[in-house]
């Protein structure tokens, strides 16, 4: 996983805002807009989907109270399937429709809605019914109310807002039946009430639950995020200068290593040690702090010279810099090696401290490449180390390359040897 800081301050602000809803326990209290806008995007696809199911089986009952009516409310039976069939089923089926395509208030307010309508039907039939059992159909407000407080469930407010409507629809039809009697208008009104009340609390607890559950589950992802990103960051700060920003000694003995693993399948690559020339007395001309922008400024030039993939820049250590090229024949590795170090010459930095009569900064290279007699990766190493002290030996501001012939040798000191072979510019 890539992380940058913008991942990094989401997380940590919605981690807060998680924290904050938890530890008040308001969890049906909207979230702060961060925190609702992911929960949305969250529960949103089940959240449709169970809407949807529980609609079609809420139309299948609901149309099974077409023979209910039979009974219940014969003189009102085309009524009954007019208000069932041609109105609460399509609307019905559009809510089911439109829940996925509309905001997440807009699917609620329509899952509300549909729900007042279907509370509606049974009260109205209620109502004009004359037939001797048309108080059975009372009993299908209630239902409706806990269909749509427990089973879709509607969201708590919509909940609250149906049984509104259901109780005062109830109140108004009761009211309007004066041959009912006063006992049993009162056992209708407790008997809905009643379902109000526990469908209700259902609807709360379900709510809460939900909310709480969520909740959660986020913090502890958001904390194992936030675990994995500061172990990345500490993984890349353990491998990183931090005067720099190059790869530290850590970061290149892990590649020489690995890269050492390539050689014995047959890639030769490249060592290169770069050391800073009279850099002590550039300290004492100029001071350490000036000194420490000279390695940055030096650093700046090495590293988009070294393109490569795989290849690496590091700090070696002090004032000495560090090269692995991959798959790096001999000649490539003295090209780059000379690129590198006329590249720092040719900036110009100024050093008016040394005695050579060289009045810029530059730097020493030495060179060696991996081929089938090298022993070892700290071998290599080693010999790009002595290349680079020829290099000094010999002057400073130059590429030593180290000959073959001096691993074919066993590691005879280079100082014994011939010249290396011409540089490349
Ligand atoms: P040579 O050409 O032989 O390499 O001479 P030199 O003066 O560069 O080498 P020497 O090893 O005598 O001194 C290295 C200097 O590099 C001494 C030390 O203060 C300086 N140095 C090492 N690390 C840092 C650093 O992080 N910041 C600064 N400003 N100076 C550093
Ligand atoms: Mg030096
Ligand atoms: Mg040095």
């Amino acid at each position: 996983m890539v992380w940058n800081d913008s991942d990094q301050t989401e997380t940590t602000r919605l981690l807060q805002q998680a924290e904050k809803v938890i530890s008040s326990g308001r969890y049906l209290r909207k979230f702060e807009p961060e925190l609702e806008g992911r929960y949305e995007a969250d529960t949103q696809a089940d959240r449709v989907r169970r809407i949807r199911r529980t609609i079609v089986l809420g139309l299948a009952v609901f149309h099974a109270y077409n023979l209910a009516a039979l009974v219940t409310t014969p003189d009102l039976v085309f009524l009954n399937l007019v208000l069932r069939i041609g109105v609460m089923t399509p609307v019905g089926l559009l809510i089911a429709w439109s829940v996925g395509r509309v905001t997440p208030g807009l699917r609620e307010a329509f899952c509300g809605l549909g729900m007042v309508s279907a509370t509606g039907i049974p009260l109205v039939l209620f109502w004009l019914s004359n037939a001797p059992s048309y108080v059975l159909m009372a009993s299908g407000v209630g239902l409706t109310v806990i269909f749509s407080n427990t089973t879709l469930p509607l969201r708590f407010p919509w909940a609250c807002t149906v049984s509104a409507t259901a109780a005062a629809g109830m109140a108004v039809a009761v009211a309007a039946r004066p041959d009912l009697g006063a006992g049993a208008a009162s056992v209708l009104v407790l008997d809905l009430a009643t379902a109000i009340l526990f469908s209700l609390l259902a609807t709360y607890r379900i709510e809460v639950g939900a909310r709480r559950d969520y909740l959660l589950t986020l913090r502890e992802s958001l904390r194992s995020d936030r675990l994995a990103a500061d172990n990345t960051a500490l993984a890349r700060l353990s491998l990183t200068d931090p005067l720099t920003g190059l790869a530290n000694r850590r970061a290149f003995t892990a590649r020489l290593s690995a890269f050492w693993q390539a050689s014995t399948r047959g890639k030769p690559f490249a060592v290169i040690l770069l050391d800073v020339d009279h850099f002590k007395r550039f300290n004492d001309r100029y001071g350490h702090g000036a000194g420490d922008a000279c390695l940055r400024e030096i650093s700046a030039i090495l590293a988009p010279l070294v393109p490569g993939r795989d290849d690496l820049v590091a700090r070696y250590g002090g004032e000495e810099f560090a090269v692995l090229a991959a798959d790096c024949s001999y000649a490539e590795a003295v090209g780059l090696a000379e690129r590198l170090r006329l590249a720092v010459s040719g900036r110009g930095l100024p050093h008016a401290g040394r005695a050579d009569g060289i009045s810029q900064v530059t730097i020493s290279v030495g060179v060696a490449v991996s081929a089938g007699h090298t022993t070892s990766a700290a071998a290599l190493v080693e010999a790009a180390d002595i290349a680079l002290y020829e290099a000094k030996a010999r002057g400073r501001d130059q590429t030593y390359p180290m000959p073959a012939y001096f691993f074919e040798s066993g590691g005879e000191a280079p100082a014994e040897t011939p010249p290396p072979t011409p540089l490349c510019a």
